[in-house]
């Protein structure tokens, strides 16, 4: 079967008990016990809820992994997915990962002596070269966040094996439909479920899918005993947010793809970073591993002046953090998601003070447009 017949037809669609077309908001937090000799699949809802699991086994199927995880938020997934890692481990991170992943990163797990190395990943030999004895994973995002660079994911894996290292990889950017991470050989997929997948701007939540039964079962064993899980409603969105990824992205997609060239031919535009377009440096390593560019790009309009009056000229897209709603959103990565890095740092990185990062949504592309054509016109 095909994606986009997955997205509706996976196993986890109709109710096995009434035959309804959606999985029932299980709102029970314990389940009465037939026997207690006879343990049943359901005793407690930290451990297992039927809308959760309907949610779960879904994304797994997805995402081509053995077991799927729902949690309460991106973040949620992440730190309880780096929590199987001990004291005096060492994980190598990419450095322009998303902001709350390099926070627990670079502050929270040292705390527990989980020692954590930011990398330029899409410069192998800097991967290869932070590899010490204690080097027990490698954690990718590609594209980044927000200057959509690309990791070659399959030479990444190549490397990380060499050495038994876990791979991770967050995928909120691609959804399982653009990328499956898991095909090109990752052991562990997270998303922000938030973005994408939900999709609606009306949930946060996280997933992680597991590829082998042992990693699996840690993850789980995070999941039961840490307890940051999703919530019964919460599942209930992601399952219906899921069966319209298709449709949603290819048509935000598109949009992007016409924004992203249109930006790029403009004189007051410096520079504009996706995937889909011909001077983006690594295209050709993304479409070797993902089907399409996605919906989220950015652009620097050459000085900060421009690209603070664009910020105060724009109308129909919102102005906020997060992505993958039905809603264009626009943002200003120096004064919102990337605050929190050091100017110097952040200049190094290439997040300058001109840089806007648009998450394309549904709207009509000719009065999306309008909207960035006089926003960008300066006064
Ligand atoms: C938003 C986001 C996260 C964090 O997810 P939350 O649901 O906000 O906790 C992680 N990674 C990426 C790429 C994101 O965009």
């Amino acid at each position: 079967m095909r994606f986009g017949s997955k997205l509706i037809h996976n196993g986890n669609e109709i109710d096995k008990n009434t035959g309804a077309l959606s999985i029932p908001i299980y709102h029970a937090s314990t389940y009465h016990q037939e026997d207690v000799d006879r343990p049943q699949e359901f005793d407690y809802s930290r451990s297992g809820n039927p809308t959760r699991k309907a949610l779960e086994e879904t994304i797994a199927i997805l995402e081509g992994g053995d077991r799927g995880f729902a949690f309460s938020s991106g973040m949620a997934a992440t730190s309880s997915v780096l929590s199987i890692f001990s004291s005096g481990d060492h994980i190598i991170v990419c450095e322009d990962v998303y902001g709350g992943t390099y926070r627990i990163g670079s502050g929270f797990f040292s705390r527990f002596n989980v020692e954590v190395t930011f990398v330029d990943a899409s410069d192998l030999d800097a991967v290869r070269s932070a590899i010490r004895s204690n080097t027990k994973a490698l954690f990718l995002e590609t594209p980044s966040n927000p200057l959509l660079k690309i990791t070659n994911i399959r030479e990444a894996v190549k490397i990380a094996k060499e050495r038994e290292l876990i791979t991770i990889i967050d995928n909120t950017f691609m959804s399982p439909y653009l990328q499956r991470p898991i095909e090109l050989g990752i052991d562990i997929v997270i998303h922000s479920a938030t973005k994408f997948i939900g999709g609606h701007s009306d949930v946060v939540a996280g997933l992680a899918v597991v590829k082998g039964r042992e990693l699996a079962a840690k993850v789980y064993s995070v999941q039961n005993g840490f307890g940051a899980i999703l919530g019964p409603q919460d599942s209930w969105l992601l399952l219906r947010g899921l069966k319209t990824l298709k449709v949603r992205l290819d048509y935000q997609q598109r949009n992007a793809q016409r924004l992203a060239e249109w930006l790029d031919s403009l004189p007051n535009v410096r520079q504009v970073f996706y995937p889909g377009i011909s001077s983006h440096k690594d295209r050709d390593v993304h479409f070797s591993q993902a089907d399409g560019a996605g919906a989220v790009l950015s652009f620097k309009t050459g000085d900060r002046n421009s690209a603070a009056s664009f910020m105060k000229k724009i109308k129909m897209a919102a102005v906020a953090v997060s992505l993958g709603g039905v809603e264009t959103i626009v943002s200003y990565p120096v004064k919102m998601s990337h605050a929190s890095i050091p100017q110097n740092e952040r200049e190094r990185l290439g997040i300058t003070d001109d840089l806007i990062r648009v998450s394309v949504g549904l709207e009509e592309m000719e009065d999306l447009m309008e909207d960035f054509q006089s926003s960008l016109v300066q006064d």
